[in-house]
């Protein structure tokens, strides 16, 4: 296969970036490794500073992508190595895994998830809820194939029998394929740091205390329970607290610098909780309040104004008491020195932002930061360029940043991919190099 850029990861960075260049008239080849495009942004519940319906707003703009004649989209594939010529031009290796099925075939019906007899957890719902042994990974999940778990799967055959166009092959195999471009962009986004990181707050432990990512899919309108219920008894909970910095600001986590984006994440949560709950009291225990985008500072002003209890104060510890209640030690920082103890039904911890790819484990220079994110030398004043010529990067792989900022990057990013590319295959007229 040959293209003008690789793409590599499907978030909403990688998609704008992707559908920028394409725009340019260029050939983009764009991998993701999950089985639909759409990366982080597809589970949020609604976003910042608007409230938008996050899956209202990205769901469009992944079927442009997939449908975009210059775009060819490769999901459920992996980035095996990407090697440069001496041309200038990079050879990447990819690997698509097995869905067993026939793509060519499917018409994404879900007679075989229907049939399925398997429940396993859902891993976007982050394991908040169950899906079948053979699912579509989600309601708008684009492409909308099913992928068959092998670990899980009893190989029963009902999927097979109720197949409609018979395109259930349980002998797949792994497919490589090779992709020649004139560049790269790396756009693979961020996890979270474990919720088991700091094992004084009893995340993974106390089936009460739940991520940030599972906070959004109680939050969705599609989520696991469709109403925000507590995950250890289906309780609807009437004190929820947030702990701020719970994986960032820590040298300890290796995770000295600011996530950015958890103050305004973890205020819209409690916005949209104080919504569904309205008698529910929503505290949130905070170091200091970032809120330093256009319109964010009005944003936190609205939810004091709503009755979210803001506390300055750091969490030391959190101890499960009777029927799955927590309770939670905190030091405040204004007032009183005196440690205090205070009660919650549910707890949301704002972890942090850590790189979800190192690219230097590929055998090419293309270096990391201290912090594990993309290093751009060129910074600030070339944000996009990578210790490697040819090789950019934008959105969250070079650092935490909210969407605002990773589509931002991620048109410049295509305009400096696209002034690589305007020397080495200069646009001919009528669109083609
Ligand atoms: C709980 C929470 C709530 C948030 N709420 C908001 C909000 O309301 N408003 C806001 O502005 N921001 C919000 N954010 C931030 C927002 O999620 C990010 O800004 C945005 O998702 C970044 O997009 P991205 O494309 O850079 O990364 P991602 O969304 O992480 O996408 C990266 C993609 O790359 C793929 N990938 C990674 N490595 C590879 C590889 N080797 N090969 C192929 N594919 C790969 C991944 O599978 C993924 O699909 C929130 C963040 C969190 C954690």
């Amino acid at each position: 296969m040959k293209a003008h850029t690789l793409v590599i990861g499907a978030g909403i960075a990688g998609l704008q970036a992707a559908l920028d260049l394409a725009e340019q008239g260029r050939q983009v080849v764009l991998v993701e490794k999950n089985p639909s495009i759409g990366g982080r942004m597809i589970s949020l519940s609604k976003v910042y500073p608007t409230l938008d319906c996050a899956s209202c707003i990205t769901t469009p703009r992944m079927a442009s992508v997939a449908h975009h004649p210059l775009i060819h989209t490769l999901t459920y594939t992996e980035v095996l190595g990407v090697a440069k010529n001496e041309d200038g031009t990079f050879r990447a290796h990819l690997r698509k895994k097995p869905r067993y099925i026939e793509e060519d075939k499917c018409i994404g019906c879900k007679r075989c998830e229907e049939v399925c007899p398997v429940y396993i957890r859902d891993d976007f719902e982050h394991q908040l809820g169950a899906k079948k042994a053979i699912s579509i990974p989600f309601t708008n999940a684009i492409p909308q194939f099913p992928v068959l778990e092998p670990q899980s799967c009893t190989w029963c055959g009902a999927c097979a029998n109720a197949c409609p166009v018979d395109c259930i092959d349980f002998t797949q195999e792994s497919r490589d394929l090779f992709v020649e471009v004139d560049a790269v962009l790396l756009a693979t986004g961020f996890q979270l740091t474990p919720i088991d990181a700091k094992a004084q707050y009893g995340g993974g432990k106390l089936r009460n205390v739940i991520s940030s990512l599972q906070g959004e899919r109680l939050l969705a309108p599609h989520g696991p329970y469709g109403r925000v219920l507590r995950p250890s008894d289906g309780k609807v909970p009437d004190s929820i607290a947030f702990v701020q910095c719970a994986g960032s600001r820590d040298a300890s986590l290796g995770v000295p610098y600011c996530s950015r984006v958890c103050c305004m994440y973890a205020i819209k949560q409690a916005m949209l909780l104080s919504g569904s709950l309205p008698t529910a009291d929503i505290t949130i225990y905070y170091m200091d309040i970032r809120a330093f985008g256009k319109g964010y500072e009005a944003f936190y002003q609205n939810a004091k104004a709503m009755g979210i209890n803001f506390v300055k104060a750091k969490v030391g510890r959190i101890r499960e008491i009777e029927d799955g209640n927590l309770a939670l030690r905190i030091e405040r920082q204004e007032g009183t020195a005196q440690p205090e103890e205070a009660q919650h039904d549910l707890v949301i911890l704002s972890l942090g932002l850590t790189p979800q790819w190192n690219p230097g484990q590929l055998a090419w220079e293309v270096k990391t930061a201290s912090d594990g994110f993309v290093a751009t030398p060129g910074a600030p004043l070339d944000p996009a360029a990578t210790t490697q010529d040819g090789v950019f990067a934008c959105g969250t792989a070079t650092g935490p940043k909210d969407i605002v900022d990773s589509i931002m990057e991620a048109g410049n990013a295509a305009t400096e991919v696209g002034k690589r590319l305007e020397i080495r295959a200069p646009m001919v007229p009528g669109g083609a190099s």
